[in-house]
């Protein structure tokens, strides 16, 4: 299944994501061209002879999976057990699917301690076999600058470990907590902010854990929202969740629960129509969605966001600002309005946390800052995330800005500058 040199990758490109894809013909080429979002799509068809309808796949995945997996079927390639099951986890696989680097070569021998490298095959189709600084393929792929440890990191930066009353809940707002659900994630980040417990089997979705987390809720009055996270939380079987949610739900003073994944990109086909079903008995519910980069924004992705807001979900993305990647005012300009026509509010952009290992990754805040200014005026205010420093040692989230205000003259007028670099003046003399 895993034999194929990478030579082979050396196809014909195919760009179009039509509805409908002949089960024959040439398969694509593994490309590292981005997905066709965005493109005008076809309101008619030209005749053709009837054929049978092939499940509709990004080019990238379908290539991927003509080349690695020719045997699977469309519904075991769409079902998200089978593609949790065949995540590619170890230094041989990875090795006959992309051209590693000796940085990459070398921590995946020595592996170690440090994060779980897991991908799901739909999401290492969308990784490039030949380019090591592709956003994506940075994002799962060690390298050996994730083993160095640089001044100001630690393992656990935001001092979570402080704020646990109860084994997986953190308590840092007054009003909010957070439930760790899982430490398993599909597919692991290599910038995780909680890499020091993901992927390793210490935090577990077990009755007991959980019912000790609801009965502190549930002690705790001004409790009012809870962000259901991990790990993956959307990994758990839908029973589970449910389970979750109703638990949460039966709790009078918990007026909003939030759920946040990363499911939408890395496992889209986590997002059935017997999910959704479960989770709209559960409103309101929101969702927060981790997205990285546009190539993430591929046919599946979108299919899963659109499942999710016909439910009614509202959804938010979560992007963490990362060096080479995203750091890049094209690119996140892209990332916000490919959300948008997913149904997805651009909602933070953190600064990347310094948690060991995490140097290469990090940008300076004024790169930030730089991105916030070029979008803030020049696109709608919806697709502008609020940039966040989720402070060191247990601050939580601090948004920090561009600074639009100039001061006020001797009048008394607010001296303002607009997106465009223009001084205006607002008669700001009322008396609070
Ligand atoms: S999906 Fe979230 S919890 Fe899992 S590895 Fe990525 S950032 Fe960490």
């Amino acid at each position: 299944m895993y034999g194929v040199p990478l030579h082979a990758m050396q196809l014909s490109l195919r760009l179009d994501d039509q509805e409908e894809e002949p089960p024959q013909g040439e398969p694509p080429l593994f490309s590292l061209a981005a997905p066709s979002v965005g493109k005008p799509r076809l309101t008619t068809l030209p005749e053709q002879p009837a054929r049978s309808r092939a499940l509709k796949m990004s080019p990238l995945c379908r290539a991927f999976r003509n080349l690695f997996f020719p045997g699977a079927t469309d519904p075991q390639w769409s079902d998200w057990r089978w593609q949790i099951q065949h995540r590619i986890r170890d230094l041989a696989t990875v090795r006959r699917m992309v051209r590693l680097t000796a940085e990459e070569q070398k921590a995946l021998e020595l592996a170690g301690n440090m994060l779980p490298m897991a991908v799901t095959p739909h999401y290492m189709g969308l990784i490039s076999a030949t380019d090591p600084d592709q956003a994506i393929r940075r994002s799962m792929i060690p390298t050996v600058y994730e083993m160095r440890r640089c001044p100001g990191e630690a393992d656990d930066p935001l001092g979570e470990e402080h704020q646990s009353p109860v084994p997986g809940l953190i308590h840092r707002y007054p009003d909010r907590v957070l439930l760790l659900a899982t430490d398993f994630c599909s597919s692991y980040c290599r910038y995780c902010t909680r890499s020091r417990v993901v992927g390793h089997g210490a935090i577990t979705p077990g009755t007991r854990r959980l019912q000790m987390i609801f009965d502190y809720i549930r002690s705790k009055p001004q409790i009012r929202d809870v962000l259901v996270s991990g790990g993956d939380p959307l990994t758990l079987s839908d029973a589970r969740i449910e389970f979750i949610l109703s638990n949460l739900r039966a709790i009078p003073h918990v007026e909003i629960i939030r759920l946040g994944t990363k499911v939408t990109t890395v496992l889209p086909q986590r997002i059935t129509p017997q999910l959704t079903r479960m989770l709209r008995k559960y409103h309101p519910l929101w969702m927060s969605l981790h997205f990285l980069h546009p190539d993430e924004c591929c046919h599946e992705t979108q299919k899963a966001c659109g499942l999710l807001a016909d439910a009614g979900i509202p959804l938010g993305s979560q992007t963490v600002l990362l060096k080479g990647m995203n750091d890049n005012a094209d690119v996140m300009r892209r990332l916000v309005h490919n959300l948008m026509k997913m149904r997805v509010k651009p909602y933070y952009v953190y600064q990347c946390d310094p948690i060991s290992g995490s140097e290469h990754f990090r940008t300076p805040v004024s790169k930030g800052l730089e991105i916030i200014r070029s979008l803030r005026g020049h696109t709608t205010g919806y697709a502008v995330p609020t940039y966040v420093i989720d402070a060191p040692g247990g601050g939580g989230k601090i948004p920090i800005s561009p600074d639009y205000v100039a001061g006020k003259d001797a009048e008394g007028n607010l001296r303002l500058t607009n997106y465009e670099g223009g001084t205006y003046q607002y008669p700001d003399y009322i008396q609070a």
